[in-house]
């Protein structure tokens, strides 16, 4: 009999049932040390005080009126970001595969308004993720992913991540769009050098391409800048969000500039929930803690302790472990041994990690834990490395 819950995922059998900060406590009463943060959801960690009160005090008052009428929040929330960024407005939503397919129609619709309805097509890199849907399955390319369910868009040319040759080689005519993870997460923690970031700037603006970082899983405050484009000092046209916005809440939003959303007039997007009072209540909260002075300095050196010491680990067990890779608090093992292994292993010592492509296991710790959560995360990986 088929489960209740669509199987579309093999879980493993673990029922949470609260969190403090980097813990999480299954419903036997086990504490385990999250690593996972909910896959790069849980900014903040579980609970996080301020915003189970920032919250609770938007239950109280209102929860919904729908988009047909200005959400303060959603005002308040944009406004901020607009000025912490290079957009100029932002479209909310619930998730992040509806900020990626916002960013689609909103590159489509701006070629289109502009004098170019023949660039309708996106250069994308192998190893991207963009989300579920049939245009973001088509995005990336996997046959994994993608099989059994085409004919799917027909828009997406695939170039290797990192390859400006083939990039600039793939441009047609008909390309509207570059569409690249500043670091591909799902992809194996692969990080994009600062130079490869600006060379699709200058390639984008060269040929009248639109540049589109999706910033789902990187962004928020994840490798130490609010977004991870800013280390390599250039700006995006078009850039999805998701994920830590939230802190937990599904939140979602695509940011644009004021030249890109050109064509996003009334009547062209919407959503029935995206931007909901309460959604923004936790947002600003999240945004608020992620701005305070300091906070993101605190990510980048918390990120260069870890990184430290998973290197003096991949060091110390050359047949478990490969290398240390990352940013911030991004940052990801490649394994020798088989990756679902490895984090299966850490799990049964107490630390939750995340499976990645290229047989890398994800560290995506909240971005507020310290040297103790660093010293006890450290001491279960040795462990586990010890029985490998
Ligand atoms: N884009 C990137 C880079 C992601 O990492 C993810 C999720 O892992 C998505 C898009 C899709 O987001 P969601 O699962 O919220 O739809």
């Amino acid at each position: 009999m088929i489960p209740v819950v669509m199987p579309t995922y093999s879980r493993i059998d673990i029922v949470f049932d609260r969190g403090e900060g980097a813990h999480i406590w299954d419903t036997t009463g086990r504490r385990f040390l999250d690593f996972t943060a909910g896959i790069a959801v849980n900014a903040l960690g579980h609970a996080h005080p301020y915003l189970v009160e920032k919250l609770t005090e938007q239950a109280g008052k209102l929860w919904h009126t729908s988009n047909l009428f200005r959400v303060a929040g959603q005002e308040q929330l944009a406004k901020r970001l607009c000025d912490l960024t290079f957009a100029d407005t932002m479209f909310f939503t619930n998730s992040g595969v509806e900020a990626f397919e916002c960013a689609v129609k909103t590159v489509r619709k701006y070629q289109h308004d502009t004098g170019h309805p023949e660039k309708t097509r996106f250069i994308v890199v192998g190893g991207a993720f963009h989300g579920r849907s049939t245009t973001a399955i088509a995005a990336a390319k996997s046959e994994k992913m993608v099989g059994g369910f085409g004919p799917l868009l027909d828009a997406f040319d695939q170039v290797p991540f990192g390859n400006m040759n083939e990039l600039r080689a793939a441009i047609t005519p008909q390309t509207a769009a570059i569409v690249v993870e500043p670091i591909l997460g799902e992809g194996g923690i692969v990080v994009g050098s600062d130079d490869y970031l600006k060379a699709l700037r200058d390639t984008a603006d060269e040929f009248g391409l639109l540049l589109v970082f999706d910033e789902i899983q990187t962004g928020v405050g994840r490798t130490g800048k609010l977004f991870a484009h800013e280390w390599a000092g250039v700006t995006p046209d078009v850039m999805p969000i998701a994920k830590g916005i939230g802190g937990g809440f599904p939140v979602g939003a695509c940011l644009v500039s004021e030249k890109a959303a050109k064509g996003m007039v009334p009547g062209t997007h919407g959503s029935t929930f995206g931007g909901n009072p309460l959604a923004m209540a936790v947002a600003n909260a999240v945004l608020d803690v992620i701005t305070a002075p300091g906070f993101l300095d605190q990510v980048t050196a918390t990120g260069a302790k870890l990184k430290a010491a998973l290197e003096t680990l991949v060091a110390t067990y050359p047949t478990v472990l490969a290398d240390a890779r990352g940013k911030g608090l991004m940052l990801g093992l490649k394994c020798v041994k088989p990756n679902g292994e490895v984090v299966t292993r850490l799990r049964e010592n107490g630390l939750l990690t995340v499976p990645a492509a290229e047989n890398v296991i994800r560290i995506l710790p909240p971005l507020t834990i310290g040297d103790v959560e660093i010293a006890e995360a450290v001491s279960i990986i040795d462990k586990t490395c010890q029985e490998l």
